[in-house]
């Protein structure tokens, strides 16, 4: 099976690698010096244009948003082979989605959406939890390509269903973060150290993954690595809220998460997305 990749991120190139372990992997970045170190170190076959991609049985992007998708849609559309599938495994936006498998149906390509979520360490490892979109025949196929990078592939509705639970996903991830930070600064100012505060919270019920895996290497080591950028999980966020706003329902709570992290983003427009907690302390004066 011929697998073009389009996107070697920070998590494009390591699933890339691991699908070469049982597919015949092409792959393509913007910066091509990417795409040739990814060939060299990995023994991926390296594509000289986007078109040749076209070829491929299978094409996998990994892309900032939807509209990065679209643009590479829009220059491979006339060349694809029919019976081709097109697995999206950005974290897109459903009603994009919805849109790109409409117009690939058209040219008898199937399209599922495939966001993932585990991050670079689960990327790292090939153990990632994948949710696709898409209908029984073209789920069976993308599990098939998936599976060398995944712990877990789970088919969770139709086109858009994937991108939606993802977007849901990283919407209740950053308000666990923003809840946690607030947490975390009260426990301060009450006079409780921060390391005693995580110890207990952490063994209680108002632990999350912000208190227990995120938080405590950031705010008592100092060590802020940018692994997913804030720009991206703002994104997320907001795609959620945006569905919550068709689907007409109340979400004070999501609403707010997207506002706050907007604000975050324009004050620090490079950062990684758990920086968001210095944004909280920041608006009452605080630094961890
Ligand atoms: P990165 O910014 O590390 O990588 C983005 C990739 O997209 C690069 O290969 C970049 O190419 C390419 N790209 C950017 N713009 C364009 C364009 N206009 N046309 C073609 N290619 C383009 O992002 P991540 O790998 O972190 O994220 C990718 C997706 O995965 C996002 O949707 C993100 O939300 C999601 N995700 C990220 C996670 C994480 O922990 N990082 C976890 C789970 C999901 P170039 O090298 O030229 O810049």
């Amino acid at each position: 099976m011929r697998v073009a990749f389009l996107g070697l991120g920070a998590m494009g190139f390591p699933i890339a690698r691991n699908l070469q372990r049982e597919h015949q992997v092409l792959v393509w970045n913007r910066t091509v010096a990417v795409a040739e170190r990814h060939a060299r170190e990995h023994g991926t076959q390296l594509l000289s244009t986007l078109q040749e991609a076209a070829g491929a049985d299978v094409i996998v992007t990994m892309v900032p948003t939807s509209h990065e998708v679209d643009e590479l849609v829009e220059v491979l559309h006339s060349h694809l082979k029919p019976g081709s599938l097109w697995i999206d495994a950005t974290s897109g936006d459903p009603v994009m989605s919805r849109r790109t498998a409409e117009r690939l149906a058209g040219l008898s390509v199937e399209f599922v959406d495939a966001p993932v979520t585990g991050g670079a360490p689960g990327a790292e490892k090939g153990t990632l939890t994948i949710m696709v979109g898409g209908t029984d025949e073209a789920f069976r196929r993308a599990e098939a390509i998936l599976r060398p990078t995944a712990s877990k592939v789970v088919h969770v509705g139709d086109v858009g269903a994937g991108h939606a639970l993802k977007a849901i996903n990283n919407a209740m991830l950053g308000a666990n973060l923003w809840m946690a930070a607030e947490g975390l600064l009260l426990a301060r100012r009450f006079g409780i150290a921060l390391p005693v505060a995580l110890d207990v919270l952490n063994a209680g019920s108002g632990r999350s993954n912000a208190t227990e895996n995120l938080l405590p290497s950031r705010i008592l080591e100092r060590e802020w690595p940018l692994t997913f950028k804030l720009a991206l999980h703002d994104k997320d966020v907001r795609i959620a809220a945006s569905m919550a706003h068709q689907k007409h329902l109340v979400s004070p709570m999501l609403a707010l998460t997207s506002q706050m992290f907007t604000a975050a983003l324009h004050d620090m427009p490079d950062a990684d997305y758990v920086e968001v907690v210095k944004y909280a302390a920041s608006m009452s004066s605080e630094e961890w």
